[in-house]
């Protein structure tokens, strides 16, 4: 790759992992649209919940789904997504969505909703004039873009990551997510091969940054 001037990076991991705050140093450091697939999954669970749909109605979250339109607000380095015409809030990080996201994310239906919706985020950045686009979730480097010029997956030892989320102040179970998030038949949780893999469990969060953004550069700068 020669100094492309539109790069797509690609961050895997399970939860609580340092997939944000990874994702957001890089956005602000080589100018890229910060892509939280995460903030997708949680925003269509909490308006699935709200319309009283539960994940073991398929034909409910099928119809459900259809009458629901996606847009993108941009604001800042971050990509917000819009439920018609609607923002989202902090309702997406509850302990209610936090215990329903995975069961639904693991819908093919729910995914396959959010797929195109997904591979726009590009010409988003683009619209917006950013030099590529970060993605954060667990099957970006698997499934959306497959292609991507540089791919990552974020590790750390769950009573870390446990640790960091209580931090947080959050209420969730985060080995529960991993769990159905790793054995779900469509996109699993998993390190795709050729991806480069970053324990961060002893690193500071300017650590694993630094490590990425290296290789990044090292590869942009390459002749
Ligand atoms: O990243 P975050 O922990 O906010 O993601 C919430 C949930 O959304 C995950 O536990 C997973 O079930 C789902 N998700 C997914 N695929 C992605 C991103 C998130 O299945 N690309």
């Amino acid at each position: 790759m020669n100094t492309p001037d539109f790069i797509i990076v690609a961050i895997d991991g399970g939860a609580a992992a340092g997939k944000s705050t990874t994702a957001d140093a890089l956005s602000e450091r080589f100018h890229l649209l910060h892509v939280d697939t995460g903030s997708f999954y949680r925003a269509v669970t909490a308006e699935l919940l709200r319309r009283g749909v539960r994940h073991d109605d398929l034909p409910a979250v099928r119809a459900a789904l259809a009458g629901i339109r996606l847009g993108t607000r941009v604001t800042g380095r971050r990509a917000g997504i819009e439920l018609d015409g609607r923002g989202v809030g902090d309702e997406i990080r509850s302990k209610t969505v936090n215990e329903n996201v995975s069961f639904f994310a693991a819908i093919p239906e729910v995914r396959q909703a959010l797929f195109a919706y997904q591979r726009g985020q590009a010409d988003e950045a683009r619209r917006h004039g950013f030099d590529g686009l970060v993605m954060e979730g667990r099957d970006i480097g698997s499934v959306i873009f497959p292609d991507a010029d540089f791919r990552f997956f974020l590790q750390a030892d769950p009573l870390e990551r446990a640790r960091r989320r209580v931090a947080e102040g959050q209420q969730d179970a985060i080995l529960e997510r991993d769990r159905i998030d790793s054995s779900r038949k469509t996109a699993p949780l998993t390190c795709p091969p050729g991806a480069v893999a970053v324990d961060s469990t002893h690193l500071t969060r300017e650590e694993v940054v630094a490590r990425l953004a290296t290789l990044i550069e090292s590869r942009l700068n390459r002749p």
